[in-house]
């Protein structure tokens, strides 16, 4: 595919969906495409449908259109999946995907199982709002459209600081910029900004942190009954993955939060060698090669040493250990 425009002939109607747990990445690049479609092919119905998402990505022109809802009976010409590596990431979104005419994945995860009828798959890309805005004429990106690709570039790339950060990045994100949006506004409100609850919780998690493997490895898991004391959910743990990989010494830094009793999701990020997106994939999750995450079963305990075994043997052929 080169441009959007080629997946809408015949088309009447889209289905847009995310993966579960929207990032801002995901909620940047369905808003972006959704707010692009409407002024790029006005005559199209576009319905967007994510789980809730952070409130500080209300601001998106057509936050308040999406729609949780996962069986609305609604049956669409075409469905546009975003950000999603795996069919399961759809969640109790997929009944959209399996009724609709034709599929397509826009996406840029390693991982990318290739599910749908047609994949666009760019794992060179820091995230999807970028590979998105590569297949769109620039003449219909307004500044919403930008504020959205923007808002999902800088989450994918903690602020053009990963790895994953390119030049073409870089000057994508020029270009968003010059439509005129609030940038700063825009990884403040969005990005570093937290609540009090959210810093609490993250000072928790931080106190409560474990490191292993003589200081290369740390975790910290939060429980049910920690969300529940600080009255805080899943979205707000955004970013104390981060504050656990930037730990002195630290190569791969691991977080889990208890989904249900004995699961746990888990997110993993490494600096320099070990690559996580393997790991994940192994226990049927996936990612990116410093950025991944899957779903695991057991005490902390079990996990923590399921995942540190296979940390340990990329460490050792790297040398490390
Ligand atoms: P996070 O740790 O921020 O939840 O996710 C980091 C990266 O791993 C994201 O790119 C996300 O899409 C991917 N990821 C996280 N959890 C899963 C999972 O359960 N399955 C798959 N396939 N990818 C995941
Ligand atoms: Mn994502
Ligand atoms: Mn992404």
């Amino acid at each position: 595919m080169e441009r959007l425009k080629e997946i809408l002939t015949k088309v009447n109607n889209v289905a847009v969906i995310g993966h579960v747990r929207p990032d801002g990445d995901c909620v940047g690049s369905c808003l972006g495409l959704r707010n692009y479609l409407e002024l790029s092919a006005p005559e199209l119905q576009v319905q967007v449908y994510l789980e809730s998402f952070p409130e500080s990505f209300g601001f998106l022109k057509g936050a308040e259109t999406v729609s949780h809802d996962t069986a609305d009976g609604n049956v669409y010409d075409l469905c546009i999946v975003l950000d999603a590596s795996d069919k399961e990431r759809l969640g109790g979104f997929a009944g959209y995907f399996d009724h609709a005419g034709k599929t397509v994945c826009i996406d840029h995860h390693v991982t990318n199982t290739g599910f749908a009828g047609l994949m666009h798959v760019r794992p060179e890309c820091s995230a999807t709002s970028e590979v998105l805005y590569t297949l769109m004429d620039d003449a219909y990106v307004d500044r919403q459209v930008a504020e959205c690709l923007y808002m999902g570039i800088v989450h994918d790339t903690g602020v053009f600081k990963h790895s994953n950060t390119t030049r073409a990045t870089m000057e994508i994100a020029g270009r968003l910029i010059e439509k005129g949006i609030p940038f700063s506004e825009i990884i403040d409100r969005t990005f570093y900004e937290k609540t009090y609850k959210q810093n609490q919780i993250l000072g928790r998690a931080l106190t409560e942190s474990v490191q292993f493997m003589d200081g290369a490895c740390i975790y910290s898991a939060v429980r049910q009954k920690d969300l529940d004391f600080y009255q805080v959910e899943t979205k707000d743990l955004d970013g104390i993955i981060d504050q656990l990989r930037i730990t002195k010494g630290v190569e791969c830094a691991v977080f889990l939060y208890e989904t249900s009793p004995q699961e746990f999701k888990v997110s993993m990020r490494s600096n320099n060698v070990v690559d996580v997106s393997r790991i994940a994939a192994f226990f049927g999750g996936g990612g990116h090669v410093r950025a991944s995450g899957c779903t695991m079963t057991g005490s902390v305990y079990d996990v923590i040493n399921n995942l540190s075994e296979r940390i340990e043997m990329q460490l050792m052929d790297a040398g490390l250990r």
